[in-house]
């Protein structure tokens, strides 16, 4: 493989450089399928990659976006390229707000993606304003304009506005709108259906975020692209639509995976038969779903967000060269499915001192963590709940972040400030503040110190 990559590098130079006599013996050796691969050559990851660094114009965390940026945003994107982008209003959240599908390209095959049917998963949102801006500013270069020449893309960019009002996954019905498929009672679910049913693309993308806690592999590393080539009926039959969609998963993976090597993972195809992604693709669209998970950063949103761009234009690049055509499924199929075993922080190997006056013992401490999104003092503000969710031996999990308490005491944290000398706590004493599962994070590690003495090492809560 590598050397076929190799060899259609140096065809590609001989053809504007001056032909030397090994590379011409390569021309001549070069079969007709070959030519026809280097004329349809992928755009780059890595470029796409640097493009992003050098030119995003996504927010730095998405969460915060609510509708009323959504639509200033459209707006800007529509007015600065008028000629390129065309916008629809297609209907109105429960609440009023408005729900849009932006056009952009004059291809023949129809491609719908959408975003955040789930309010609380704004990470695709984000992504789809890079990757309209990418459109724009590369306008006229080859690649775009094959894009937008063979394929007519759908974007309806923040499905469900209410729920991102609330940064909550249903509407504001308190539906969830990926279970509305069949009966139809949002009109979230009513908007797409109704839009799906009047373009019959050729494929949608279904675009969302997963929990937190989803791992991939063993040992468990954070699941931060999952993808799915959706299923249409329970015995998960193969059709060319399904064939398409592993095809593009594979090119995803493939796209990605110099950005995420072992973060990538798939989702079983069992067939959930309420679900929008089944039942487009037994309408006639098959769907690629992207699931954007955890990123072991301080600040995640920057580079999921950029993967999901690099996915995104890797897919629709392979749809609009046919390349997709030769992908091989195995590389979606030899995914490894994900699973959740991953903590946001696990202590590891303390000594704990419960609070519930039993005696000391060794265990990890796996916490987890969700992001809610609070208006305080007129602002929205990103909060992290984080919570106690497992104790014992815990060595099967991963962790965004890892602690290693080996030879330090944990302990309730009895208002101590870090860094002061402490005596250690009776353990026999019961305390007000317990280390429990299913608690809140109030914990302080201890290191023995001099005297006798513990020093406060760290504080989490
Ligand atoms: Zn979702």
């Amino acid at each position: 493989m590598c050397a076929m990559h190799a060899s259609s590098i140096r065809s590609t130079l001989s053809r504007s450089t001056r032909v030397t006599a090994a590379a011409a013996v390569l021309l001549l050796a070069a079969p007709a399928v070959h030519a026809q691969r280097v004329s349809a050559a992928a755009i780059a990851p890595q470029e796409l990659a640097r493009i992003w660094d050098a030119e995003h114009v996504s927010p730095a965390q998405p969460p915060l976006m609510d509708h009323a940026e959504v639509m200033r945003r459209l707006a800007a994107v529509v007015s600065t390229a008028t000629d390129l982008f065309t916008m629809e209003k297609i209907g109105e959240s429960i609440e009023g707000r408005s729900i849009n599908h932006v056009t952009v390209g004059s291809g023949p095959t129809a491609v719908l993606l959408w975003s955040q049917m789930h309010g609380d998963e704004p990470t695709a949102t984000a992504a789809l304003f890079d990757f309209f801006d990418y459109l724009t500013r590369h306008r006229g270069e080859a690649a775009v304009q094959r894009l937008l020449g063979s394929l007519t893309l759908h974007v309806v960019p923040m499905l469900n506005p209410d729920g991102a009002e609330r940064f909550q996954r249903r509407n504001a019905q308190s539906i969830d709108v990926n279970r509305d498929a069949l009966r139809l009672q949002t009109p979230e679910g009513q908007i797409l259906k109704a839009l799906r049913d009047r373009l019959n693309p050729r494929v949608g993308f279904n675009l969302h975020n997963q929990n937190w806690r989803t791992s991939v592999g063993d040992p468990p590393k954070p699941a931060s692209i999952s993808l799915l080539s959706v299923a249409f009926d329970k015995p998960r039959s193969e059709s060319p639509g399904r064939t398409l969609t592993k095809k593009l998963c594979a090119v995803i993976r493939d796209a990605l995976e110099p950005f995420a090597s072992g973060q990538i993972g798939r989702y079983g195809d069992e067939f959930e038969v309420r679900a929008f992604g089944d039942n487009l693709t037994l309408w006639g669209t098959p769907v690629v779903l992207i699931e954007t998970g955890p990123w072991p950063s301080a600040e995640p949103d920057p580079a999921l967000v950029r993967l999901n761009f690099i996915a995104i234009v890797s897919a629709l690049d392979a749809l609009a060269t046919r390349r997709v055509d030769k992908a091989d499924p195995k590389r979606y199929e030899t995914l490894p499915v994900n699973e959740s075993k991953l903590f946001y922080v696990l202590v590891q190997n303390a000594t704990v001192i419960n609070g519930a006056g039993v005696p000391p013992y060794t265990a990890d401490i796996g916490i987890i963590a969700n992001r809610r999104v609070r208006t305080v003092e007129g602002r929205r503000q990103i909060q992290m709940a984080t919570n106690i969710d497992d104790m014992g031996d815990l060595r099967s999990s991963g962790a965004l972040r890892t602690i290693d308490a080996t030879g330090a005491i944990v302990v309730p944290d009895a208002g101590y400030e870090q860094g002061a000398l402490v005596d250690l706590p009776d353990w026999k004493k019961r305390g007000e503040i317990t280390i429990a599962v299913g608690q809140g994070v109030r914990i302080a590690l201890l290191r023995p110190d001099t005297d006798g003495k513990y020093r406060v090492e760290m504080i989490l809560k």
